[in-house]
């Protein structure tokens, strides 16, 4: 049977190790367990087992799962937004990482306002400058910002990233670099960078948030191919 509170303790254990070799506390990097296309039965035995924070890429999928385990913990939108979905995505959601352009900020704004919420957000940096990739492009993030700053119930608290494809967790490190000199260079506090398969790499180079799946949950069954979430 999968082991899912053995699998969370070695990845907590693999995170405390690279905040030691990079001087960083453990307190400082949250996991956020990543229960897209994970059955409610097992997404339950998670928060049972401890994990602090949930993360979905899409929105229907979403709404099934806060209906039957409710906020035990906070949810996390990882995956892409369209912007007619973001009434949902206010209601169900207390993290967005996907915002990546001014009109999607302000339905979210507008949005979150109807339902007396607050919203926090990441905006998501297209660092590769992959023409097929969602994210803003890093020239044009100062402006998205300051679009962000002007709306009342969004917080911006940091940026996220999906860096290009690549054969090692080595080969991301200058990305989550780049990543972190943005975010340092916007003053805001939060890095969402690293999967399963890197993110003791994103934490050397400064994640505040890892979007861990498979190595929690296990191998998820393929389904139906979209394109970068499709949420
Ligand atoms: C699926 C997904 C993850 C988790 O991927 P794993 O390799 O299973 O850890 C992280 N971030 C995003 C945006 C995802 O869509």
């Amino acid at each position: 049977m999968l082991d899912i509170r053995g699998n969370l303790a070695a990845v907590q254990d693999a995170v405390t190790r690279a905040c030691e070799r990079s001087s960083r506390k453990p307190g400082d990097v949250l996991v956020i367990a990543v229960s897209k296309t994970v059955e409610v039965e097992r997404i339950a035995r998670a928060i049972e087992a401890g994990v602090k924070a949930l993360g979905e890429n899409r929105v229907q999928e979403a709404k099934e799962k806060v209906a039957a385990l409710g906020r035990q913990v906070p949810w996390h939108l990882i995956g892409s937004l369209q912007t007619n979905k973001a009434k949902d995505a206010v209601q169900l959601f207390d993290w967005i990482h996907s915002v990546d352009r001014e009109e999607l900020a302000r339905e979210l704004d507008r949005r979150a306002q109807g339902h007396g919420r607050r919203v926090s957000v990441l905006v998501q940096v297209n660092v590769g400058e992959e023409p097929q990739k969602g994210g803003v492009h890093p020239d044009a993030l100062k402006p998205l910002l300051d679009a962000i700053t002007g709306c009342r119930n969004l917080d911006a608290r940091g940026l996220m990233c999906i860096p290009p494809a690549a054969d090692s967790a080595e080969a991301s490190r200058k990305w989550f670099r780049r990543l972190r000199e943005l975010r340092d260079a916007s003053g805001l506090e939060h890095c969402s960078m690293g999967m399963s398969g890197d993110f003791e790499v994103a934490i050397e180079e400064g994640a505040t948030m890892v979007r861990v799946g498979t190595a929690i949950f296990g191998p998820r069954a393929p389904r139906p191919a979209v394109t970068e979430g499709g949420a």
